[in-house]
């Protein structure tokens, strides 16, 4: 388990533990909190009070918290506190889109991304400092990792984005500004499961935000021992990155690929149905000119999927930056490729892309992340070795 996940009491993320002696209550879900509140001799609806506080109302001051008992209120300061990572910018986009770029310390940002709908309000959240999965076409990737986030870095871009945005809005008391979360943000989420799981569980409470499993999103490139393990613990909807229909080719372009190939990642999937809030899985599918966008391929995907696994097919036209070497599809290929899909029965979308131009756009989220583990530089010397491979299997 990563450092930063630790949330139950005595074991708090040692970064706020270090740092200011008392503990982030943004790192505990309901049931880590009611375990610190009986350390402080409180009853276990005190821990719904003070939750509910700080995850419905916004309250980062225990002063605010008017309908706890005035010497809790008084004691409450010397053992937790309330802060989301500082906000470095923020940048609006023309079609809505609103991106956020988080201090996380230690010279690393993360960023969010709200996308509003007519039907709803989506937050796009990071769960890493970099990510060290590599795939070819993510700007993320590129830049190599840093660090896994805590809960209360991931929670926090939540806790933040929502009430900024209820002010901001001007929103009637109750109302929602964010009512679906995908972790598709900067990061492999499911490589950073011990601070992935309580952030969920903060996300699905309905004493927290009260988000239905159906509107958590958790994306992956396809950690399939993690895939298991979330099924077990907090069965939300999955995305997967696919980006590929066969191994030779998803090798190149999600290396993690070699560790966990397509029979496996595919068998997961299945198996995961089983407990998941939708019916399908959604693929995801980069499409990249001339690279895996031919119409050949996508009958090879229609072969590798078709009567194996319930799906969702979303192709994301490729959003270039410099250093990837790879062009977006031609709307016309990707046309044609998503009617191949269609054609043999499978529910295919083609994403719209929000936040062009404030670089929000899938796979454009970048931070600003010191790369410890040197991917940029081993890349350009062409002896890249993927840190996620020499992990053990879980
Ligand atoms: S697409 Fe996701 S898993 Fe792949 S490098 Fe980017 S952030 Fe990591």
């Amino acid at each position: 388990m990563d450092r930063g996940a630790q949330s139950a009491w005595g074991d708090p993320a040692p970064t706020d533990a270090a740092r200011f002696g008392v503990v982030n209550l943004l790192d505990f879900d309901r049931d880590a909190l009611t375990a610190f509140c009986e350390r402080l001799g409180e009853k276990p609806f005190r821990a719904v009070q003070v939750f509910r506080w700080i995850h419905q109302r916004g309250a980062d001051d225990f002063a605010q918290m008017t309908d706890l008992a005035r010497s809790l209120r008084e004691s409450l300061p010397q053992h937790g506190h309330i802060v989301a990572p500082p906000v470095l910018s923020e940048q609006g986009s023309a079609d809505g889109t609103t991106k956020w770029l988080f201090d996380v310390g230690g010279g690393d940002a993360v960023e969010s991304v709200f996308i509003p709908e007519a039907d709803r309000g989506t937050l796009c959240v990071s769960s890493q400092a970099g990510c060290a999965v590599n795939c070819r076409f993510c700007s993320t990737g590129h830049q190599g990792f840093s660090r896994n986030l805590s809960t209360a870095e991931i929670v926090g871009q939540l806790w933040f984005a929502e009430h900024h945005l209820r002010r901001s809005l001007d929103l009637p008391a109750g109302q929602r500004a964010i009512d679906n979360v995908v972790m598709m943000g900067m990061g492999e989420p499911l490589q950073n499961y011990g601070a992935l799981l309580p952030a969920l569980r903060t996300m699905l409470d309905d004493h927290g935000y009260g988000l239905s499993r159906r509107r958590v999103t958790v994306s992956t490139s396809g950690v399939v021992p993690m895939i298991h393990r979330l099924r077990q613990d907090c069965p939300v909807a999955l995305a997967v990155s696919l980006h590929a229909p066969d191994d030779a080719l998803r090798d190149q372009l999600v290396p993690l690929n070699k560790k966990y190939p397509l029979g496996e990642l595919l068998d997961a999937c299945v198996h995961y149905l089983g407990a998941a809030p939708r019916d399908f899985i959604t693929f995801e599918y980069c499409m990249l000119d001339g690279v895996n966008d031919a119409p050949e391929q996508a009958r090879a995907l229609v072969r590798l999927v078709r009567g194996r696994v319930a799906c969702k097919v979303n192709l994301i036209p490729f959003n270039p930056f410099p250093q990837s070497g790879l062009k977006r599809s031609p709307r016309e290929r990707v046309a044609a490729f998503a009617d191949v899909l269609q054609q043999a029965g499978i529910v295919t979308t083609i994403r719209r892309t929000r936040g062009d131009d404030i670089a929000a756009a899938c796979g454009q989220l970048a931070g600003e992340v010191q790369d410890r583990t040197r991917v940029a530089e081993r890349r350009s010397r062409g002896t890249i070795v993927l840190a996620v491979e020499k992990g053990a299997r879980a």
